[in-house]
Formats: C-alpha cells, structure tokens, sequence
C-alpha cells in the first residue's frame, strides 16, 4: 500500500459523497478497507489535494475544516445545530456586488457560507417541542 494509493482512495471518497465530511470522517470510513491508513496520512493527503485545487478545505468555523471535491462555483449552507454542510447554488447580481465595493474595486469571486437550522434538525426540534 502506497501513498499515492491512500490519495487516490481519499480523492474517490471525496467524489462520491455530497456530505462534505471532515478528516476525522474520512479516517473513519475508510480505516476498514484501508488498515494501514492513519490520521496523520489523511490530513497530509488532504493538504495535497487542496494545495494542488483538486480538493476545496470549508473552514466553516467549527474548529474542524470539511472538505469537498466539487471545485465548482457555488456555496454552502452550514447548520448551526449538527454542522452539516450543504450545497447551495446562487449568483449574488453584480450590482449588488459594486454598490458595495470602493470606487475602482472590482470583485472577481465571493465565497460564501449561509448559517441556520437544517430540516433534519428543524424536525427534531419541532418533535421535541
Ligand atoms: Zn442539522
Ligand atoms: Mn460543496
């Protein structure tokens, strides 16, 4: 087992999931198939994979980053209550960009993250209520 094979392992299971997991996460699922993999292994992939832009790091503000291998143009919803992450997909209007920048600013790309209660957590708080 190779370390190129622990990336390509850690890079696939980014691809097939929309749950934008953490390192802790990945370590977990993959650990099974994967007996030698350590945590230490995980994060050290992940760095990679983010400093070359294949994968991007969420820093969500949870003290653990999550990480997503859609590198494509869009946002995240992030609850407050279980911190899962989703995706949102929205263009803010350019002007409401410009009304909001200095004269000869020009805004290039925003990076977002929208906070509130997800519906798994909006269930259980309305049974529990
Ligand atoms: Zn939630
Ligand atoms: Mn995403």
């Amino acid at each position: 087992m190779n370390f190129s094979k622990q990336r390509e392992s850690i890079l696939n299971y980014l691809r097939n999931t929309k749950e934008h997991p953490t390192a802790e996460r990945i370590y977990a699922d993959l650990k099974p198939s994967l007996p030698n993999l350590s945590l230490a292994t995980v994060y050290r992939n992940l760095g990679r994979l983010c400093e070359t832009g294949t994968v991007v790091r969420l820093s969500t503000g949870d003290k653990t980053d999550h990480f997503d291998a859609d590198t494509s143009d869009h946002q995240h919803f992030v609850c407050t209550s279980c911190g899962t992450v989703s995706d949102m997909f929205f263009e803010l209007p350019q002007e409401i960009l410009n009304q909001n920048l200095s004269d000869n600013f020009v805004a290039n790309y925003y990076k977002l993250y929208v906070y509130g209660i997800c519906k798994d957590c909006s269930e259980k708080q309305m049974r529990n209520a």
